[in-house]
Formats: C-alpha cells, sequence, structure tokens
C-alpha cells in the first residue's frame, strides 16, 4: 500500500483556526503563525494524547461521587429525601416513568460510561498505533463527540426542577454534591473529547505491519 499524501507527509499544517493550508517552505521561510488570521500553527493538537489521558483519569475518579453523592434532596413537610442517580432511577421506574427512568439512565449512567471508555480505547490504540478499524475508529470519534452533550439533559432537569419546587413554598428541593461531580464529569469528558485529534487515528497510515 502506498502511503496516502497528507499535509503533514509534505510538511504543510493547516490553521486550526481558519483552515489556511499553510506550505511547509512558507513555515520555513517566515514564520509558525498563520499568513492570514495569525494564529499559532500547530500540525496536530499540542499533547493531544496526554491531555485527553489527564481530562479521561478526571472524569473516571469524579464518576465515583456523581454516582455515590446525592444529585437531589427534597425537603417537603418537614421530611427530607435524597436521591443519588441510580436511586432516582430505580424510583422513576417503580414509580411506573418507565421512559423518563430510561432516559436518565441513558444519559446520565450509560453516556458518561461509554465516552469514557470509548475514548480510553482511541487514546490507547493510537500509541499501540494500531493498524486496523481506522475508519471504525474515526466514526466511534464523531459518535462519542455527538452523545456526549445529551448527558447535560440531566443537569438541565434538575436546575427546571429546582426552579420549579422553589415556586411553591411547601418543599424545597437543592442540587446534592453528586450534581456538581455529575456536571464536571460531563464537562470534562467534553474537553477530553476535544483534546483528542482524531487525525491521530490516520498518522502512520501507508506504513508497513
Ligand atoms: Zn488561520
Amino acid at each position: 500500500m502506498t502511503a496516502p499524501v497528507t499535509a503533514k507527509s509534505t510538511g504543510a499544517v493547516s490553521c486550526h483556526v481558519c483552515g489556511l493550508l499553510v506550505s511547509g517552505r512558507y513555515i520555513a521561510e517566515h514564520s509558525a503563525d498563520c499568513p492570514r488570521c495569525d494564529a499559532v500553527l500547530h500540525s496536530r493538537k499540542i499533547n493531544s494524547l496526554s491531555r485527553t489521558w489527564a481530562l479521561l483519569i478526571a472524569a473516571a475518579v469524579l464518576y465515583i461521587p456523581a454516582n455515590v453523592y446525592p444529585v437531589l434532596t427534597l425537603v417537603s413537610f418537614g421530611q427530607s429525601t435524597t436521591n443519588t442517580i441510580m436511586g432516582g432511577v430505580i424510583e422513576l421506574a417503580q414509580s411506573g416513568q418507565l421512559v423518563i427512568a430510561v432516559i436518565v439512565f441513558v444519559a446520565s449512567v450509560f453516556v458518561p460510561i461509554f465516552k469514557i471508555v470509548a475514548l480510553l480505547f482511541l487514546v490507547v490504540s493510537v500509541q499501540l498505533r494500531l493498524k486496523i478499524q481506522r475508519r471504525k475508529r474515526a466514526l466511534l470519534y464523531r459518535f462519542t463527540e455527538f452523545i456526549g452533550r445529551w448527558s447535560m439533559i440531566d443537569i438541565f432537569m434538575i436546575s427546571i426542577l429546582i426552579g420549579l419546587v422553589k415556586l411553591q413554598a411547601l418543599a424545597t428541593v437543592t442540587a446534592g454534591p453528586g450534581a456538581i461531580a455529575f456536571a464536571a464529569v460531563v464537562i470534562i469528558t467534553m474537553f477530553a473529547a476535544m483534546a483528542f485529534d482524531p487525525r491521530l487515528i490516520w498518522d502512520d497510515e501507508g506504513e508497513r505491519q
């Protein structure tokens, strides 16, 4: 197999801000700044793998308090009930709200774990210089980026609930420490997906097995 011609293989660099393809000769003769928008040119995202690793580890650590601590505390008529994410899912399912239970489970339990595992797999596969299934890995990356934002549904649900209940005087709802940890997991995994440079999947394409 002959190596495909990429910008990187010819020494050219694509500006990550405006997309202009700058030749290696221009960079050598002039500067490493984009001639069109002045952004610093990088062939690949800087330290992509180590930054993705760091963010994934942080997300995995925060996933524990997100699930162990309550996300909601409801005080009504002097009685307070607290709910963790899974506790809330079970309670919703038991009260017959199956659809909402499934949505909450997918958005807050399944999606974050799937995202962390998928990104870990992508980072490790690039580090091991895996040469198989590049197209499927690229698809996995796009899918991971796409689903991540839907976990925010939960944070919106909590904030809407707090807003609604605050309108009534008899009950109060407050977000628990689990909600903060959960929001952090969602945001950090978004940054992790952004830190990963999917072009790394293709960089050694054409090299012999
Ligand atoms: Zn530019």
